[in-house]
């Protein structure tokens, strides 16, 4: 993939953590709170929301200091912006860099929105959402999500 020589403009580089970038417009305050980070973290993260991209017209990025993501986050995290990369940093270096896919089943993902949905009682089950061309569908009590799945993230 072609670098974007303004990522280094508008975000200076970290020493180690998480770059995810090609985020979809917009989004990069979505990816934030489904990975757990708010205004209360201590963690350093810098944010840059659409920025030109030849790929995607424009795209959001997110850098976050001394974090690695978890697989579950990465998961998370396909579902808004499958487009994304994730880069592990290490020492300046790219440790590691790959796509992100979105999993055939989500499991304790995304809460169902059907009150009466076993997934939502005492039980002790996580939610199981099955990932269709048309929406999210849940094994449990069959509902399908269609939209604002943003909301339902766990
Ligand atoms: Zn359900």
């Amino acid at each position: 993939m072609k670098r974007d020589a303004r990522d280094g403009l508008l975000i200076s580089p970290i020493r180690n953590g998480t770059v995810i970038d090609h985020i979809t417009g917009g989004e990069a305050l979505n990816v934030l709170k489904i990975i757990g980070i708010t205004g209360a973290t201590t963690e350093s993260i810098s944010v840059a929301t659409n920025v030109k991209s030849a790929k995607m017209g424009r795209k959001d990025i997110v850098k976050i200091e001394n974090r690695e993501l978890f697989t579950e986050e990465v998961d998370r995290i396909a579902l808004i912006a499958p487009h994304a990369t994730i880069s592990i940093i290490r020492n300046y270096i790219v440790h590691e860099k790959k796509g992100v896919e979105i999993p055939s089943v989500l499991v304790g993902v995304v809460r169902c929105p059907n009150p009466g949905c076993i997934s939502n009682t005492n039980e002790p089950i996580s939610s199981k959402f099955a990932v269709l061309a048309t929406g999210l569908h849940c094994l449990y009590c069959d509902w399908i999500i269609t939209k604002d799945i943003t909301n339902h993230i766990i």
